[in-house]
């Protein structure tokens, strides 16, 4: 049996949906071990997030109450200390941004190693942690058995596939009120500013609109966002795209770029390359535009609508935007 600890993330609304992600994949897929979770929250989301993981099928679930503003070393300093004292033999954190900035804080201050923005994670017949990501460039897939423990490792947004959290099993929730030694937190974080729009949380978007090569310059990429804006979806873009200038990197999908599991995820002239497609693979539904019905893309599509990916926008547009904007002065 392992012993296993996932650090949850949170944001204004409780848990984010790539923590939740781990906790549903680790309860359905590694039944045989115990799984706990450790949450710094401030007072005011302690109910919140209690209702959100009453069903959650975790075996105990350890709420730092903080009021304290994130830093990487505060958030370090009490996740490592509680590791110290209780020792798990597999911890998982969410490679966000925040997950991406205190992780190896962590593993630095323990000693361990990180593998970091991992796509898969497995148990072996030992309990250990298969540990799966990318490497030399998206090239290979590497799978990593880390020598040290807590064998730690960072789980890319998306890459594992969520299901509902409905379990029955009660679940033990522990308060604790960290002590904190402010002496060693020797930077004080002033504010946070949002780098942009598109970077914000989009690979959790239900909807998400993305547009490639094919759709022949930066002007027609303009659709995919006027698009988005008038039905509530987030843009997305693959390599291609995003190497010829047409969108930000942040908002690249794929191998190299983010995974997905939108509900619905429309490709406008994407071909559907490998590198592409892994970073889809856990959408519910795929509907591509794409003029070649031998596109790789057309095989992993529900619908493919074989066509020009311009006209098909512009259509779209024009048929969508006087009920939105109906809508909007009703
Ligand atoms: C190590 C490595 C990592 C990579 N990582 C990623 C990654 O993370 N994400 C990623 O996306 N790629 C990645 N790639 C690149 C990937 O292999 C492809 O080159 C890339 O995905 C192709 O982008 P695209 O589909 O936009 O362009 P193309 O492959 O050029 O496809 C354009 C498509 O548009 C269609 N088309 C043309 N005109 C029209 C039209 N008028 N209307 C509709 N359709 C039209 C064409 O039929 C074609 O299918 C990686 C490659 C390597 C080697």
């Amino acid at each position: 049996m392992a012993n296993i600890l996932v650090f949850l993330e949170t944001d204004e609304n409780g848990i984010i949906k790539a923590s939740e992600e781990i906790v549903s994949y680790c309860v359905s897929n590694f039944k045989n071990s115990q799984v706990n979770a450790a949450v710094i929250l401030s007072t005011g989301l302690t109910q919140t997030v209690k209702g959100q993981l009453c069903n959650s099928g975790l075996d105990n679930i350890y709420l730092f109450i903080n009021d304290d503003a994130y830093s990487t070393e505060l958030y370090a300093q009490i996740l490592s200390g509680f590791l110290q004292e209780n020792m798990h033999d597999v911890f998982l954190i969410s490679a966000t941004p925040l997950g991406r900035d205190v992780a190896p804080r962590i593993a630095s201050k323990m000693n361990i190693g990180l593998t970091a923005d991992c796509t898969e994670i497995g148990l072996d017949e030992q309990n250990k942690l298969l540990a799966t990501r990318p490497t030399y460039g998206g090239k290979l897939m590497a799978t990593i058995l880390s020598k040290t423990v807590p064998q730690f490792a960072t789980i890319r947004p998306g890459a594992l596939k969520q299901t509902p959290l409905q379990n029955e099993k009660t679940v033990n929730f522990v308060e604790i009120h960290p002590e904190i030694d402010h002496s060693k937190i020797l930077c004080e974080v002033i504010s946070f500013q949002r780098k942009n729009k598109e970077s914000s949380d989009w690979t959790s978007a239900d909807i998400i609109i993305s547009g490639g090569r094919g759709l022949g310059s930066k002007e027609n990429f303009e659709l995919i966002y006027k698009l988005c804006d008038l039905i509530g979806a987030k843009p997305a873009a693959s390599r291609c795209a995003v190497e010829l200038g047409w969108a930000d990197s942040a908002i690249q999908v794929g191998q190299t770029g983010s995974s997905v599991s939108p509900k619905l995820y429309i490709a406008f002239g994407i071909s559907g390359a490998m590198q592409h497609l892994v970073g889809i693979e856990n959408a519910d539904r795929v509907i591509s535009v794409n003029t070649d019905k031998n596109a790789p893309i057309t095989a992993s599509s529900d619908i493919s609508v074989i066509a020009d990916a311009v006209t098909v926008l512009k259509s779209l547009i024009n048929e969508i935007e006087p009920e939105t904007e109906n809508a909007r002065k009703n």
